[in-house]
């Protein structure tokens, strides 16, 4: 009786040894591995081509859906007016199987202008999809995952409805800006944690009422909202919160790197402007009620701010877009935004 527990456990251990030993389990470890292999294979061949600027060595590698929507010519062309940046170095952080998809975390070191030096070099990092097609891996036309959580995080419901009238009001406005936007805001929604500051301090002395935070991660967007922001209606929230996600956005995708901390600012008030002028005549008479009677400090800045943007100079770098250089002077101009920007 007494040797009964050295059985069972040599029982045990020959059963595990067995079930390494199945061909599902066999199947399941070189399928992962393999497929991992391959896909660095294939992810290095692609950067090769990137860099080599072999558009029709790349266009192989496109999914067969997004060959369908854009022939040779056409992916040719959309590639040699992309961004360019040179001397990319690319280095691969972690590979992950989900099914049929491959995510590849990676890093990307590159310089904005041709004569590079090490001093100008700039890193980004972030996760790329890859398809497995008959056992071959393609990419997606839009492949960057940019935020890769499944669940959102859990933020008060006034946030949750604001972020959605956001999203709605740019949808309908049914034009590629608007429609591009919105998709922004969808793909980072599961990562935006916005929360009320338990203090003032926590706002680094900002003097708006939201703020986003740069102690974010790109998987956690924190926006901080003031303790003295006492939930005044959907509609205000809705502008107030309209600014942040632009920073938000950019953080997430890099942009600082190509903008500097005064364009940040100016493209974040020109979405703001872009969402009030999608409000309804009702929401706009609800939002002069409150500005006219004064009692609203916030409905008051709020119309404030383009009423002053107006009377500034058009003149600035963008020629085709006279009203974003008019937001750009404004925030040149604004005493808090030259304190804010003055080190960057
Ligand atoms: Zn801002």
């Amino acid at each position: 009786m007494k040797k009964l527990p050295w059985i069972l456990l040599v029982i045990v251990i020959f059963l595990f040894y067995l079930s390494l030993k199945t061909d599902g389990f066999k199947t399941f470890i070189n399928n992962e591995s393999t497929l991992k292999k391959t896909l660095e294979t294939t992810y290095n061949h692609i950067t090769e081509l990137e860099k080599n600027e072999d558009w029709t060595g790349l266009y192989n590698y496109l999914a067969p859906n997004d060959k369908n929507s854009t022939n040779l010519n056409q992916f040719i062309n959309s590639s040699q007016t992309a961004r360019k940046t040179y001397n990319r170095i690319y280095t691969v952080n972690n590979i992950e199987i989900r099914g049929d998809r491959g995510i590849i975390d990676r890093s990307l070191s590159f310089c904005i202008n041709p004569d590079c030096l090490n001093i100008d070099r700039k890193t980004i990092t972030g996760k790329k999809e890859y398809i497995l097609i008959d056992n071959k891996w393609y990419f997606n036309l839009k492949n960057n995952i940019i935020c890769d959580r499944n669940e959102p995080y859990p933020i008060s419901s006034e946030f949750d409805r604001a972020i959605s009238l956001i999203i709605q009001r740019l949808l309908e406005q049914n034009h590629p800006i608007t429609t591009s936007r919105a998709d922004s805001f969808k793909s980072i929604k599961n990562c935006l944690n916005i929360q009320y500051a338990s203090t003032d301090d926590e706002m680094k002395g900002t003097e708006g009422l939201f703020y986003f935070s740069p102690s974010s991660s790109k998987e956690d967007l924190r926006i901080l909202v003031s303790p003295r922001y006492q939930i005044k209606d959907d509609l205000l929230t809705a502008i107030l919160l309209s600014h942040e996600l632009i920073h938000a956005y950019f953080y997430t995708i890099d942009g600082n790197l190509f903008l500097s901390c005064f364009e940040d600012e100016a493209q974040a008030f020109r979405l703001q402007l872009l969402f009030m002028s999608t409000l309804n005549n009702e929401e706009i008479a609800s939002l002069t009620y409150r500005y006219n009677n004064r009692t609203s400090p916030e409905s008051i800045a709020a119309l404030d701010l383009p009423l002053t943007i107006v009377n500034y100079s058009s003149v600035g770098p963008s020629e085709s877009d006279p009203a974003y250089n008019k937001i750009l002077n404004y925030v040149k101009n604004n005493s808090y935004y030259q304190e804010q920007c003055k080190n960057q």
